[in-house]
């Protein structure tokens, strides 16, 4: 059990684990590695440097600052969140339980771009298997994704659904499938119904007929993690007040994916807010 668990080794999240690390807070940041500073050839535009700095070498050297106060650091691909007397979260091989959680997961991932998939959002599409399940009881679904993130909404869906396809549009799965899950890999080229969903179009003119489309494309995004645990949206940023709380308690958000400036000083301001309004209410409760 943590006391706080950051998703994100950005900007956001190694700023907000300096703060309650700093505060005594057992702090675990979980990540996939590098995100977007990283893909950043020269900064000029952040303080205290004196020539264009590599986003590689500003987020490394930000992870070595943050282990040196006692951040704990572990890869791994967050495919949950949920609560239940406690935080959770979860990745593909362990669960972990926190009395706060940041969601520092930097830009939301974009969804693929398949004719229909927008149309069709709340009218079959889903990107929540937690939330949306049980309204497809007894139907026929299909998982759009390919890895862990795709096997964690298969988890979520093979209690009620009659029948689960995995698409993968073209790519080869990269996780190992349940029992009982069929598997189509040519490429979308449609989404089709009249109200609702009811066909996928192949590119090879054939169609599935489904139910319902869960998207889990690639890695869980932050409007992806939100949506699971029930924090609000608006559009792909994560609804925060002005302390980086979200509506769950104990739940927070920093960085990109609380939208406006996507820019390293704005994370590393907000993962500091969000670390600093942690460390004062974890005193409170102790
Ligand atoms: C090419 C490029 C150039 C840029 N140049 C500049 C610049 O010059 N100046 C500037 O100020 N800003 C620049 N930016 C923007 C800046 O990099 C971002 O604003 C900043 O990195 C946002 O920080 P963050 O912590 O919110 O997210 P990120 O840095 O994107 O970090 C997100 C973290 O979340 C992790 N993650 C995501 N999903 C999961 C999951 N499901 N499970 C586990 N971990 C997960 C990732 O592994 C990563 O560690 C640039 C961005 C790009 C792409």
């Amino acid at each position: 059990m943590a006391d706080v668990i950051i998703i994100g080794s950005g900007p956001a999240g190694v700023s907000a684990a300096l703060y309650t690390a700093r505060a005594g807070l057992n702090t675990i940041i979980l990540s996939m590695g590098s995100g977007a500073l990283a893909k950043a050839e020269a900064i000029q535009n952040y303080y205290g440097f004196s020539s264009p700095v590599s986003g590689q070498a500003l987020a490394q050297a930000g992870i070595e600052g943050a282990k040196n106060v006692g951040v704990h650091f572990e890869t791994g691909e967050v495919v949950g969140v949920g609560f239940d007397e406690n935080l959770i979260v979860e990745t593909a091989a362990q669960s972990y339980q926190a009395d706060f959680v940041i969601l520092a997961t930097g830009s939301p991932r974009a969804t693929p771009r398949i004719p229909g998939i927008e149309a069709f959002e709340g009218k079959g599409v889903s990107y929540c298997a937690v939330c949306d399940a049980f309204f497809y009881k007894g139907k026929n679904v299909c998982v759009l994704g390919t890895g862990e993130y795709a096997i964690h909404e298969i988890a979520a869906l093979q209690p009620v659904a009659a029948s689960i396809t995995l698409l993968t549009n073209g790519e080869k799965p990269s996780a190992e499938l349940p029992d009982g899950v069929m598997v189509n890999t040519t490429k979308i080229s449609a989404i089709t119904g009249d109200d609702r969903v009811e066909k996928v179009q192949l590119a090879d003119g054939t169609e599935i007929a489904t139910d319902g489309i869960f998207v889990a494309y690639g890695v869980a995004g932050s409007t992806a993690l939100a949506r699971k645990i029930g924090a609000q949206i608006d559009g792909n940023k994560i609804v925060v007040d002005e302390n980086m709380a979200t509506n769950v308690p104990g739940l927070y958000a920093a960085g990109d994916c609380t939208g406006g400036l996507l820019q390293i000083s704005k994370a590393v301001y907000e993962g500091a807010k969000a670390g600093m309004e942690i460390s004062k209410l974890a005193r409170k409760i102790r």
